[in-house]
């Protein structure tokens, strides 16, 4: 393997940008104390997350007061969840949709055996939602909707703007898994109407093991994590201060590289798109073809193992993903490709591509020259073909 890495899969994790590794550099060597020592050594290191906290929270079109650290985006869905059933009981219902990464999906079932009652909406087959659904649902104040705004697998937003004033007329409360959204598109708390919001670090360019939840003023959820008064109570735990640090960088440079860089990242998207599903007979999307963030591309090669082209783009030194890396290792299709109906031949190999901001021409010239011959060696060998 001489040839660089080509990393297609930054909806599974993405690189620590350069200026957030920098910028967390002396939260570790000097700055390490306490954020809730009375001393100045410890205490005087509570402003940078404070400073982080409003940089998260510019993100997303909320105040500071509303922005609450956790470690992951998975902890921020459970918190939601959790959080409404620790109030709201066996009274509880729970609206999702049938393509939810596991982290709402699964707390969803979960709640559902602890006696909430459970719904889950399809999609179609190019993986949208309609909004007209929640017309018809039964929504009061012990429901909580969670919907997230952009599919991890396929990339497909959900209108967002549309569903959330639906419930919010009904009385439900609102929560958003955001993951793969934030830093991708410009999304903002003034204008839309959601209740609670999840976002990840390590998906927008901060390390692993940090994550913001959005609860909206006046709303009520129980705490995951109970202890200290850290996070205004919300979340105990001393603070991981260069964590925290580094998210807030990594939020400002999301804002900065809104616009002119996610578009480059679109048209690169699009032109590797364009020539896989040209050069490679059988080659199919998964996914509306517009309604969706400029990064993400999912297409299915007839009657090949999905596993099969990672392996082979992997000889190649190249990264992409099958489904979400969370259910690598599994031989069934994802949830996400039978939600969609899209047929068992197509399903299995369904193989996504995810950019970056640091995505070059290069790389994507590379999967665009080596993609054809992976397809035709591996339709050859394939057992689905009979002759
Ligand atoms: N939600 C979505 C849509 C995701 O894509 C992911 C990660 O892949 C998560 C939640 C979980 O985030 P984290 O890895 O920070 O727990």
């Amino acid at each position: 393997m001489s040839q660089s890495l080509v990393y297609l899969d930054n909806n599974a994790t993405t690189m620590v940008a350069p200026e957030v590794t920098e910028a967390m550099m002396p939260f570790f060597r000097d700055r390490w104390g306490n954020p809730s020592s009375i001393h100045r050594f410890g205490g005087s290191v509570r402003r940078y997350i404070e400073r982080a906290r409003s940089q998260a929270a510019e993100l997303i079109g909320a105040s500071g007061e509303e922005v609450f650290f956790t470690s992951c985006g998975t902890e921020s869905d459970n918190m939601a969840l959790k959080g409404f059933f620790a109030l709201h009981g066996t009274k509880t219902r729970i609206i999702t949709s049938a393509v939810e990464h596991p982290a709402v999906r699964n707390t969803a079932r979960y709640l559902k055996k602890m006696g909430a009652e459970l719904i889950e909406v399809g999609v179609d087959s190019q993986g949208c939602l309609d909004p007209a659904v929640f017309d018809d649902l039964p929504i009061d104040e012990h429901t909580i909707v969670s919907v997230m705004w952009a599919n991890n697998e396929t990339g497909v937003v959900f209108p967002i703007e549309e569903i959330a004033p639906k419930v919010k007329e009904k009385g439900g409360v609102f929560h958003c898994d955001a993951v793969q959204v934030a830093g991708k598109m410009k999304i903002d708390m003034r204008t839309v109407p959601v209740d609670i919001l999840a976002v990840s670090g390590h998906k927008l360019h901060a390390p692993k093991g940090i994550g913001i939840i959005f609860i909206r003023k006046g709303i009520r959820i129980e705490p995951l994590i109970h202890g200290g008064h850290q996070e205004y109570g919300m979340r105990a735990g001393t603070e991981n201060v260069p964590y925290c640090v580094g998210f807030g960088v990594a939020c400002s440079l999301a804002i900065k590289y809104l616009g002119e860089e996610t578009d480059r990242v679109r048209i690169l998207r699009d032109r590797l798109e364009a020539e896989l599903l040209k050069r490679c007979p059988g080659a199919k999307l998964n996914g509306h073809p517009t309604k969706r963030i400029p990064n993400t591309s999912n297409i299915s090669f007839e009657n090949i193992e999905g596993e099969a082209i990672l392996l082979h783009l992997d000889e190649n030194n190249i990264a992409a993903s099958s489904g979400s890396a969370c259910t690598t290792g599994s031989l069934e299709p994802s949830h996400v490709m039978i939600a969609m109906g899209v047929p068992y031949h197509f399903a299995h190999s369904s193989t996504r591509f995810s950019l970056s901001r640091y995505t070059t021409p290069e790389e994507i010239n590379r999967v665009i020259e080596v993609m054809p011959s992976i397809v035709e060696k591996l339709r050859a060998l394939s057992p689905f073909v009979k002759d």
